[in-house]
């Protein structure tokens, strides 16, 4: 059998590593095509002398030399840029695993949505600021847009399409992140070396801290709203401390659908990867025994209002604002440049301080988005004088 070709954007990243992983084990299924980085010149170095593409490309230009030195000798071509990586999202595969970090990976995405092809989607918050242009774009050119993100995986394997009308509601489960048991006044000192510890997945830097305030929630719903087309009030999320139970589906004759395992990212994308089929991984197989016993919450809205104001957003049409406020709260939190709770509060300012409504170009998506950035940037300067 033809082996199926596969485009990594973002392979230096958390999603890429696991990625890389799973082609390197079944090599003898996947070929290929293109993998990107961003700035980690030697890992994307390391992974194509692994992998063999036909393609790598650097975004960051002044490392192209890096990557063309690294490696000379092979047979593989070097690129460096952002057009590049459209370039490499527009060859010719059977599927792109799209992971990139944050809106960055918005135009690539679209790019290989335009080639028709499979779309493994972990770039979530590309869906969150063009939800609708992506799903039509998914429609217009016949792409098939999957899911890689723990909780829609999980869900896509439990949705029975035929009995779509069936459907109640959808229950994501969100492990509650690091600090699920902290008062609310604890929750100002935490630095960002606590908040980029998590208790049950790995995960890069920014996606840990969305975990601890929740926002990585709210984005999962508006991502859960436009893969599944399901509307905002059928959408519900459960506390659930250990993240076996992925998430959940609810049928009007009273069944739910639960997709369990050990929280592994390598699962949902082999499945990914692999769709309709399955391929084998080494992911340690799940003992309920051995776990005792698994456990429910609500969500506590007043130490974690991030929910409340993605649910907002997405009644508004304004989940891009949501989205790009948070990409810049975290990077300067990241940079201790302000407090864990403030990263909610400047995006909360910022929904109420911007009036945009959903997008309907993609020149619209880049303007707000562009905008909402160098407002949030202002505000965060305003707080940092009257600090
Ligand atoms: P990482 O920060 O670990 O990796 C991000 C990847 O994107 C790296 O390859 C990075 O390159 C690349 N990158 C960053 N900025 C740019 C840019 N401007 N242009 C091109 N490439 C860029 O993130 P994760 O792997 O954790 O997350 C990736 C995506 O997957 C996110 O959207 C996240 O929400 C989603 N996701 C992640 C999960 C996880 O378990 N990690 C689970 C579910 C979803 P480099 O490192 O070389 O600079
Ligand atoms: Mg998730």
């Amino acid at each position: 059998m033809a082996r199926k070709k596969v485009t990594v954007l973002g392979a230096t990243g958390s999603i890429g590593c696991s990625t890389v992983d799973l082609l390197n084990h079944h090599s003898d299924s996947f070929q290929v095509v293109a993998l990107t980085g961003g700035s980690n010149v030697q890992d994307l170095v390391q992974k194509s002398l692994l992998l063999k593409p036909q393609l790598a490309v650097i975004k960051d230009s002044r490392l192209y030399k890096d990557l063309k030195e690294g490696l000379s000798g092979e047979n593989i071509q070097v690129a460096a840029g952002d057009a590049a990586i459209v370039e490499a999202a527009e060859m010719p595969t059977d599927t792109i695993v799209s992971s990139i970090l944050g809106t960055a990976g918005l135009l690539p995405t679209l790019a290989a949505i335009k080639q028709g092809t499979t779309v493994a989607l972990a770039n979530k918050e590309s869906l969150v600021a063009a939800g609708s242009l992506m799903t039509a774009a998914v429609k217009e050119y016949g792409a098939t847009l999957l899911p890689v993100d723990s909780e829609h995986s999980a869900i896509f394997q439990c949705f029975e399409n035929h009995n779509r009308k069936s459907v109640e509601t959808i229950i994501l489960t969100a492990s509650g992140g690091m600090f699920l048991n902290k008062q609310l006044h604890e929750l100002s000192e935490i630095t960002p070396e606590q908040a980029t510890k998590h208790p049950n997945w790995n995960m890069g830097a920014k996606i840990t801290v969305d975990s601890a305030t929740l926002v990585n929630k709210g984005l999962e719903l508006i991502e859960a709203h436009y893969l599944f087309d399901i509307p905002e009030p059928q959408i519900d999320v459960v506390i659930h401390p250990q993240s076996i139970i992925h998430s959940m589906v609810t049928y009007h004759d009273g069944s739910v659908l639960a997709q369990l395992g050990t929280p592994d990212m390598r699962t949902p994308i082999a499945y990914s990867l692999a769709w309709p089929n399955r391929i084998t991984t080494p992911v340690k197989r799940l003992s309920l025994a051995e776990i005792g016993s698994l456990t429910f919450f609500p969500v506590d809205l007043e130490r974690f209002p991030a929910l409340r104001l993605a649910r907002q957003a997405l009644l508004e049409g304004r989940e891009l604002v949501f989205n790009a406020a948070n990409e810049i709260a975290v990077e300067a939190f990241l940079k201790s440049q302000i407090t864990f709770l403030n990263i909610v509060d400047v995006i909360e300012e910022m929904l109420e301080r911007t009036q945009f409504t959903r997008p309907t170009t993609l020149e619209d998506v880049l303007e707000q988005d562009r905008l909402v950035r160098r407002e949030t940037k202002e505000c965060l300067a305003k707080r940092g004088e009257s600090s």
